[in-house]
């Protein structure tokens, strides 16, 4: 008998989600009875998680992504926390049955495609900007990948400054600093940029720095993936920067997903593929 999964996405406003349809299609390419319904919490005020939750569990869900805005308010509802999770403070996976298990597939997802990037590129000083909810999960990525230094920068210099100090235990054999402010000075001394803000969507329009600015050679990965190609990079590839565009992470966080509920092994290019086709 074919093996059945249900699973379900919780947020606000995911109606254009492509998760949903990337679950479907690599579950079935895996030969599994796999179906994935949304649950769209917009518009309730004060949702109440915990009855979501656990009619998900009456109904068989094996499991639920989490989305904007409850990737932290769904920590008051769960039993177990991965190491990740307990590091960034939010999860947007919860595994069902039995007790209920967060994880955070948005940084081992962004770690997986990010890994692949580099290759054997140098790993000196990386600069992040934006250090928001996404830009938790990036930075703890970045603290375990081998650099030397990770700068982080933010507008809000505070958020930049609470980042630092969130990870500063977890951030052994790296260097962990804030930018003090001064994107253009760590622009010009970085090997490579991870842009995690919301500046490049349709909404938000434009770049949240020129590329212009890089030192040569230097890599350009982006979070946003609507549109895939960002002015960001757009600009970095014209001036000759190597970049990743922010469909890795929508594919990587979506198949460890699919690998920690079914525990299959999802194919990514098959899943690059078929994201691309959306
Ligand atoms: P957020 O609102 O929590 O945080 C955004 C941060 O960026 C804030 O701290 C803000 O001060 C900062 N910021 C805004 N404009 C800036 C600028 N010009 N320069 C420097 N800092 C600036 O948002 P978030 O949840 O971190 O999400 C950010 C983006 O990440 C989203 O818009 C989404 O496109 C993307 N995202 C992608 C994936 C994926 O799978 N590819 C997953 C999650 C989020």
């Amino acid at each position: 008998e074919t093996p059945r999964y249900r699973v379900a996405l919780i947020g606000d406003g995911i109606g254009p989600s492509l998760t949903p349809p990337m679950h479907e299609r690599e579950g079935g390419a895996l030969g599994l009875d796999y179906t994935y319904e949304r649950v769209d919490l917009a518009g309730e005020d004060d949702a109440d998680l915990a009855a979501v939750l656990a009619d998900l569990e009456a109904r068989g869900f094996a499991a639920a992504n989490v989305t904007h805005p409850y990737k932290q308010r769904v920590l008051a509802h769960v039993d177990e926390t991965s190491a990740e999770v307990s590091r960034i403070g939010s999860a947007n996976l919860i595994l069902f049955g039995g007790g209920r298990v967060a994880h955070n597939t948005d940084c081992t997802g962004f770690r997986a495609g990010l890994e692949e990037f580099l290759g054997s590129r140098p790993r000196g000083r990386v600069l992040q900007v934006g250090a928001g909810g996404a830009g938790l999960a990036t930075a703890y990525s970045l603290v375990s990948m081998g650099f030397e230094e990770v700068v982080i920068h933010d507008l809000d210099q505070f958020a930049a400054e609470a980042l630092v100090e969130r990870f500063s235990g977890a951030a052994t054999g790296v260097r962990l600093r804030s930018s003090d402010g001064d994107l253009g000075h760590w622009l010009a001394e970085a090997d490579g940029v991870v842009h995690v803000t919301p500046v490049g969507m349709a909404e938000h329009p434009g770049a949240a720095f020129a590329p212009e600015a890089l030192a040569a050679g230097a890599w350009v990965a982006e979070v946003v993936y609507r549109p895939l190609e960002t002015e960001l990079l757009r600009r970095a590839k014209a001036a000759g920067h190597p970049v990743l565009d922010g469909g890795r992470m929508a594919v990587g966080q979506a198949a460890d997903s699919i690998a920690l509920i079914t525990g299959l092994t999802p194919d990514r290019e098959r899943m690059l593929a078929h994201f691309h086709e959306l």
